[in-house]
């Protein structure tokens, strides 16, 4: 097999331009090609009176080794890689004891399949409630401003993930195509098939909750555990008196203790009560830099027609996305983050008394207004010096002023841009209508942000308005405050994905420091589960 890549067509091509483009590249008649399939399509619209889709081929040819040959200085034709997943080991038939699994997120749910597929019958503790059961309880955030602080946006059967854009690309290295994978479970489960070659593939909330119902389903069918409502505590393990140890077992807060020398720690960004425990525990945790700032909204037509000119709202392009960054005068960087497009600003808050915001779009991404995270980095030598966990401490913080900005009933405090730039409360909303529910209150985001984030995200917005037409408009919404970007803490694990203090406790995912997002997320949970069985079975191979 070849994989052809760089062949550019017009948007609106035919489907006989592909075949047609394959033997013009190659030189071979018809009836040298066998068959081809969709590797990858993107498109390239830094040119929007030409947008061009791209694509990469998997070409079965006759004559294969003589066209290598031809094509050796090409690097656009080359043999295609074996993509296929292997396992790194068979768990023996008698277990011993078996893995735990804490977190049942994109991350925890990929190790615990990986483990199951391998025969590990792993055991998944999960905080939240199944995930339908969660549906409801986050939409009592949203609808009423009653909030569950363990199940919501952030806890729960699914993870972080589930009420989102469900965006799966990544920037990630992946030479072992552990990536590949996860797409495949989540096609199996029910996502759609073009995830597998489109570049921005995304799933929308509406089918990710079907999905990891569907995932659960397997990893019991496979003989492994899930539990829900089940938070764990506490973390048992033995150490020498230089503070180095090993697992030993879990403890539930229901007071059962599940012994195991294997567990996954994949708790995602805002267990922030389990980072108090494990660093008690004496397991070693670190601060580490992450980003603050808002949520911006904008029409998507508007974005939609900077970004595509006249192919605006074609159906193959869809609903337009943007990714801006600026490095500010006073040495801060502020940039979109996790934009989704056609979605809606969603209240993202695990802790009372708090405001958090993040975005959310269904698969159609049909919804009026495009929103992104418009977020600044910060550094816990400048901003939350001191201690492993102060991080924690500086986004509750920021929250918590939100919270009383927003009116003290979870309605989200929010800013016109135009206000914004001026230095001006808002006292009033002009014609874009924010998306935030329960609701929101015009006001001055400067009492919720450090000063040095607004005035980063001021210097960006109008830098950001010279790339994206409109971008600047005094009516677009500023909805404070995004904390949640990243984990605060790294859990910090050795080559052999084990804590660097605490043997048996594999630190993976989000929370700890080791993914950005639900893509790789999946791939970390993958990574991790072989370091559990290859240790599991003293490094055999599968057979
Ligand atoms: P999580 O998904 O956070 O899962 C951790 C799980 O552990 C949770 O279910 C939690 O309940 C459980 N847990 C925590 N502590 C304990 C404990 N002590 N005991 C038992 N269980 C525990 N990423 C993208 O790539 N694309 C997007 O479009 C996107 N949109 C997002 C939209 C929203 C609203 C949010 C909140 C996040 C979004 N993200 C998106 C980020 C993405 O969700 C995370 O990067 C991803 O879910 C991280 O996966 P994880 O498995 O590491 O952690």
């Amino acid at each position: 097999m070849l994989r052809l890549t760089e062949i550019k067509l017009p948007l609106d091509h035919t489907p006989e331009d592909l075949p047609a483009a394959i033997l013009a590249k190659l030189g071979i008649p018809a009836s040298d090609l066998v068959q081809f399939t969709i590797y990858r399509r993107g498109f390239d619209a830094r040119k929007r009176s030409d947008i061009l889709l791209v694509y990469s081929l998997d070409v079965e040819v006759k004559n294969e080794e003589r066209l290598l040959k031809k094509f050796a200085a090409d690097h656009r034709v080359k043999p295609t890689p074996d993509m296929t997943y292997q396992y790194v080991a068979q768990a023996p038939t008698e277990l011993k004891s078996r893995p735990v699994v804490i977190g049942m997120g994109p991350c925890g749910f990929m190790a615990a399949l990986t483990l199951a597929q391998m025969g590990f019958k792993p055991i998944v503790l999960e905080r939240g409630k199944a995930v339908r059961e969660r549906t409801q309880d986050t939409w009592d955030l949203w609808r009423q401003g009653k909030l569950d602080p363990e199940s919501n946006v952030q806890f729960g059967e699914g993870g972080a993930g589930t009420f989102s854009d469900g965006k799966l690309h990544s920037q990630i290295k992946d030479p072992k195509f552990h990536g590949r994978k996860v797409l495949q479970e989540f096609i199996k489960a029910g996502a759609p098939e073009e995830i597998m070659y489109i570049s921005k593939p995304h799933i929308g909330t509406f089918r990710l909750v079907g999905m990891v119902e569907k995932i659960r389903e397997e990893i019991i069918a496979l003989g492994g555990e899930i539990r829900f409502s089940a938070r764990v505590d506490d973390i048992a393990t033995v150490r020498d008196a230089e503070g180095n140890g090993r697992v030993t077992g879990v403890k539930l807060a229901s007071g059962e203790v599940i012994a195991t020398d294997h567990v996954v720690l994949a708790v995602g960004h805002s267990a922030r009560d389990t980072f108090e425990m494990l660093y008690n525990t004496g397991v070693y945790v670190e601060a580490k830099p992450f980003s603050i700032g808002v949520r911006i909204e904008h029409p998507q037509a508007m974005i939609d027609k900077a970004r595509f000119g006249k192919f605006a709202g074609h159906p193959i392009l869809g609903a337009a996305d943007y990714k801006l960054v600026h490095h500010a005068s006073n040495g801060r960087t502020a940039y979109s983050f996790c934009m989704c497009p056609g979605g809606t600003v969603v209240a993202a808050t695990s802790e009372e008394g708090r405001v958090v915001t993040n975005g959310m779009s269904q698969y159609s991404r049909n919804e009026r207004n495009a929103n992104s995270g418009l977020v600044v980095n910060v550094t816990p030598e400048e901003d939350f010096p001191g201690h492993p966990l102060a991080g924690i401490g500086f986004q509750r913080e920021l929250e918590s002023l939100a919270f009383s900005a927003g009116g003290s009933n979870y309605n989200a405090p929010v800013q016109r841009v135009g206000d914004f730039l001026k230095g001006k409360p808002s006292t009033q909303l002009g014609h874009v209508t924010p998306s935030y529910t329960p609701g929101v209150t015009p006001t001055d985001l400067r009492k919720c942000l450090p000063k040095y984030v607004v005035n980063a995200i001021r210097e960006a917005l109008p830098a950001f308005d010279r790339q994206i037409t409109g971008y600047a408009m005094e009516d677009a919404v500023l909805t404070g405050v995004e904390t949640r970007t990243s984990s605060p803490v790294r859990v910090k694990r050795g080559d052999d994905f084990q804590s660097i203090n605490t043997r048996g406790l594999y630190p993976a995912g989000e929370g700890a420091g080791y993914a950005g997002g639900i893509f790789s997320a999946g791939v970390d949970g993958i990574k991790v589960a072989e370091a559990v069985a290859l240790d599991m079975t003293g490094g055999t191979a599968a057979t």
